[in-house]
């Protein structure tokens, strides 16, 4: 569990904005060790899915370092999951083939795709939904089949961009869930985008928090809460204490 992933350090980032140039991310550092969930959470505009597209390898201009397993990462790969906020599944495909979409790519025998998928489906709860297509389902339930899609392949880190945030409560809440019960499967890494601050303390087991303009790690708090968790945990008077205290962070 100690194994450091992914190293990230000093990172710098700006856009040009005309002739004037906009510092978006500012000597950001952390590592994320091999099974460890991080959360990060900040005001709207920090930065927070710039630095989750440098990492993701899709923004490749930044100043500083970031290395996976000791590599450079210069572009996307299935190594590295991303799921964002509007689930992106494929609407020309039903759930069983937008699951099994990467094992397909990866030439992996019919049979043994349509075991790993069944049993994701059965994981994700979407039994008798296998033939649906994306338009027939709802948003809650696009999002178990990207978290699914992704989770097949067994990516050693998964990037979440506020996955949760366009559900409502109940099914935020039900997601969440998941995402923990998944987790246990293989126990990926996870960076979890979120601007909500208990989800990231039930998930976590470092939060970190950034301010804006630019965007600047300005705490980094260990969550010690032992796992597997469970949901009534945000009940629990430590619990609280915590939220409040990133609460104080995030309006200061
Ligand atoms: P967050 O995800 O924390 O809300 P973003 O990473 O989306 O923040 O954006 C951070 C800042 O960078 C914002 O001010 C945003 O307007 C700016 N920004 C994001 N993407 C671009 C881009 N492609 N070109 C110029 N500015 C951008
Ligand atoms: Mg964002």
């Amino acid at each position: 569990m100690d194994e450091i992933i992914l190293k990230i350090e000093d990172i710098n980032l700006g856009y040009a904005n005309g002739k004037n140039y906009k510092k978006v991310l500012e000597d950001i550092s952390f590592d994320i060790k091999k099974g460890e969930i991080v959360s990060i959470i900040g005001p709207s505009g920090c930065g927070k899915s710039t630095l989750l597209g440098a990492i993701g390898g899709i923004n490749n201009s930044y100043e500083g370092s970031i290395l996976f397993k000791g590599q450079k990462i210069t572009g996307p790969s299935s190594n590295r999951g991303y799921i964002f906020q509007e689930a992106a599944l494929f609407d020309w495909l039903t759930v069983e083939e937008n699951i099994g979409y990467g094992l397909k790519l990866k030439k992996t025998p019919k049979n043994e795709i349509k075991k790993f998928t069944d049993e994701y489906i059965r994981e994700i709860d979407l039994k008798g939904y296998e033939s649906y297509y994306p338009s027939k389902l709802s948003g809650g339930m696009k999002q178990r089949v990207s978290l699914a899609r992704s989770l097949i392949m067994h990516p050693e880190i998964l990037l979440m961009d506020e996955p949760f945030s366009a559900l409502d409560y109940q099914t935020r809440i039900e997601m969440q869930g998941l995402t923990l019960r998944l987790w246990e499967h293989y126990k990926p890494s996870i960076i979890f985008v979120t601007h909500d601050i208990e989800e990231a303390i039930l998930l976590s087991d470092k939060v970190i928090v950034m301010s804006k303009n630019p965007g600047k790690i300005i705490e980094v708090l260990d969550i010690k809460f032992k796992r597997p968790r469970k949901i009534d945990l945000i009940s629990d008077a430590e619990f609280v204490d915590i939220k409040k205290k990133l609460l104080k962070m995030l309006i200061s």
